[in-house]
Formats: structure tokens, C-alpha cells, sequence
């Protein structure tokens, strides 16, 4: 049977399923089984942070898998405890961390702390989360509640539980604030919804205000942390101390891993919440690999001006492509151009490919890229001149 008459039958039909397989990764570049290689400007939606099969995750990994893999929870784990430590000094907040395994159970783990922040420090209980439109914070029934995006709550999956709303910017928040508020959480960089940054005052008047008014706020950088927009966490970037900060994407370089930081540092007590996975052995060295990777370059400078060059290149694309692009959008390598029109998107994502480089989708009409940060400027140049012959096509 082949792959893709393999994957049809026994595989539940989730995604528009591309099936091209790769059967191997180097640095930012691809190999499929016959020998046809891609440049990857997508890095599995921004989790391979540095890279595909970078020799010192490789190496740590067998390394641990040669100790131990996993234990419960109920025993203490090393580099659990040191992946917490360094999240909570690179970030320079004072926190606690709780892991989980998805960008979806971190922002669990945030509106389980909201809530019960919500019910534990006011005499009538809270438990509203605000989030804005075109934010998405994930796929549990309760996280794709808290997605801004009417088209994820579809009848199939209700009754959804209560205490969301959306609010179009960061300025209608204000109004809808009341006493059953107990958390905003946003996207600095709307990631699934185009790549869009939100305005840096804004956010931080609003953070003032909440601070001033008690009500928590969560910010969600599954996908915009770990180095993904110039800084360790957007919020650094933004100059603001959230309460609570969700991570995943990035964080495990492929190993999957989830964690959500409090300053709320004994909101949880044993038994209020947990993962039998979470923070294992496994995922917490990939992390700690990953970051000692990551903090390594962006201390050489190298991670600025891997930036730059990119920034270049789309400025580029955006000068000679007037007529399919109107805009570059994102922060750091977190990037998007936005085509004409979804067609104009989708017809480009395809003759990428074709031409071989991987750029993603993002909201109704961008392009949008997240390269590894690892990625080389000989990959860079590739991927582009590839992407340029792409754009020829059309
Ligand atoms: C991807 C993403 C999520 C969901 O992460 P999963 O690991 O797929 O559960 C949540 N929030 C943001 C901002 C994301 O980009």
C-alpha cells in the first residue's frame, strides 16, 4: 500500500493533507525519499527552532534516552527544574512555570489559574477571559472557545463553555471589562491571523490598567516566543510584565512541550491541576538544548542579523511584487506578506512549493514565514531566489 493510500484509510481526515513526505532534515533544508530538496521557511509552523536534526539537540537526546526518558510527576525531575529556572531568568520575571505538551494545554494551564485567581481573590467570583478577534489560542473544546474566530465554533463541538468574548482591538477592551473579568489574554503578534503586530502603546496602557484594576492578563507567545521575534518573549519586546505567559512552538526545537509562567507563584496547589507527560525528562532537555542553542546566538548578535537578511530579502519581494503583495507585516522572523487576494495566497503557497521552498498560510490573505532561526544565509538566498522563480510562474 502506499503512503498516501495508508495515511487516506487509517489516518482521521483533519488537514488538507499535502503528501509530499520528507524523510529528512538539515538545518533549514529538507530531503524527500527521492531526493528532491526544499528550503524550509516554515519549520513545522515555527517549532523547529534551530533547525532540523541540529547535532547538539541530537546528541543531547540520545543522551537522555540512553538515562531516562520519563518518570511521573510525583518525583522531582532535574531538568524540569532547570528548564524552569532558565525560562524564569531569561524572561527576568519572577514566576513559577507549570509544563504541559502543546501551545493548547499552556493556555489551559493560563485560564485555569485565571479562573481560579478569579474565584479566590474577590468576593464575587470572576471567571470572564477577553480575547481579541483573529486571535487563535488553540483546539481543546475550551482554548478554541477562547479563539477570536467564529469560523473554529462550529455547532459540531457545543455546548462551548461560557465566560468568552472578543473584542476587535485593543481600545474596545476597556468597555468590555466588568466585575466578572478575571483575565485579557492576547497575541503580540497574531500569528494564525496574519501575522499581525498589535500596537505597542496600546498594549501597554492596557496592561497598566488591568495591573491597576486587578484583572490578570495572559500573554499567549506559543508562537511568538523563544526568540521568534528578536527577544527571548515578545512581552520583553513590548516592555511589558504580563501575569501569565503561555509557550510551546519553539520551546522543544520538535520535541513537544507546552508552559504556562505565573508571577501568581502559589495560585496552584497539589491537585488542582496536571499532566502525566508534561515536563519530562525528554521535552525539558529538548528545551534546555534549545535554549542554551538559542540565548548562545542571540549573544553572538548572530540571531539580529540572521533578521536583517531576511528583512532584506521580503522588503525585496515586496518592492518587485507590487502587484501581488500590498504589505510585510510581523516582528523578528516572524514575518508575512500579504498577497492581493486569498487566491493570489494560496496560488503563490502552491508554486512555492513547486519551485521548492516552504512558506505558510496565515489568516485570509498572507504568506507567511517562520524560518528556523538557525537558518543559514546561503538558505536564506536559496529559498528566496527560489521563491522569486516561484513568483515567475504565476
Ligand atoms: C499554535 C498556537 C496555539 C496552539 O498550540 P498547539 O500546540 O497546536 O496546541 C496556541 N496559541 C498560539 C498563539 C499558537 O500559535
Amino acid at each position: 500500500m502506499t503512503l498516501e493510500r495508508m495515511d487516506r484509510n487509517y489516518v482521521l481526515s483533519t488537514y488538507a493533507r499535502n503528501y509530499t513526505a520528507f524523510v529528512r532534515g538539515e538545518g533549514s533544508t529538507l530531503y524527500t525519499d527521492d531526493g528532491r530538496d526544499f528550503i524550509d521557511f516554515g519549520s513545522g509552523i515555527g517549532v523547529n527552532s534551530i533547525g532540523h536534526s541540529h547535532p547538539e539537540l541530537t546528541d543531547a537526546l540520545c543522551d537522555q534516552a540512553h538515562k531516562i526518558l520519563h518518570i511521573s510527576n510525583l518525583q522531582v525531575i532535574e531538568p524540569q527544574a532547570r528548564l524552569a529556572g532558565r525560562l524564569v531568568e531569561l524572561s527576568g520575571y519572577d514566576m513559577r512555570v507549570f509544563f504541559g505538551n502543546s501551545g493548547a494545554e499552556a493556555n489551559e494551564a493560563a485560564i485555569k489559574i485565571a479562573r481560579k485567581y478569579g474565584e479566590t481573590h474577590f468576593e464575587k467570583k470572576r471567571f470572564k477571559v477577553i480575547t481579541l478577534k483573529h486571535s487563535f489560542h488553540g483546539r481543546t473544546i475550551t482554548t478554541v472557545k477562547a479563539t477570536g474566530q467564529g469560523k473554529f465554533h462550529t455547532p459540531f463541538f457545543a455546548p462551548y463553555p461560557d465566560g468568552f468574548s472578543y473584542e476587535p482591538t485593543i481600545e474596545a477592551v476597556y468597555g468590555a471589562l466588568d466585575d466578572e473579568t478575571a483575565a485579557v489574554m492576547l497575541e503580540l503578534v497574531q500569528g494564525e491571523g496574519g501575522v499581525q503586530p498589535l500596537d505597542k502603546a496600546a498594549v501597554q496602557d492596557l496592561a497598566h490598567h488591568l495591573r491597576e484594576q486587578g484583572i490578570l492578563l495572559i500573554i499567549d507567545e506559543v508562537q511568538t516566543g523563544v526568540y521568534r521575534t528578536g527577544k527571548f518573549l515578545a512581552s520583553q519586546l513590548y516592555e511589558i510584565e504580563p501575569d501569565i505567559v503561555t509557550l510551546a512552538k519553539g520551546l522543544g526545537g520538535g520535541v513537544p512541550i507546552g508552559a504556562a509562567m505565573t508571577r501568581l507563584k502559589d495560585i496552584f496547589s497539589p491537585g488542582d491541576h496536571g499532566s502525566t507527560f508534561g515536563g519530562n525528562y525528554l521535552s525539558t532537555r529538548a528545551g534546555l538544548t534549545v535554549l542554551d542553542v538559542l540565548e548562545r546566538m542571540d549573544d553572538a548578535g548572530e540571531l539580529a542579523q540572521t533578521q536583517l537578511l531576511f528583512d532584506e530579502k521580503l522588503s525585496d519581494v515586496l518592492r518587485r511584487h507590487g502587484d501581488r503583495f500590498e504589505d510585510l507585516v510581523g516582528l523578528g522572523l516572524m514575518r508575512g506578506l500579504r498577497a492581493r487576494d486569498p487566491e493570489t495566497q494560496s496560488a503563490i503557497i502552491d508554486a512555492a512549493f513547486a519551485a521548492g521552498v516552504i512558506v505558510l498560510k496565515a489568516g485570509r490573505n498572507t504568506v507567511r514565514f517562520l524560518p528556523g532561526l538557525t537558518i543559514s544565509s546561503d538558505e536564506i538566498t536559496e529559498g528566496f531566489d527560489r521563491f522569486e522563480k516561484a513568483l515567475h510562474t504565476l
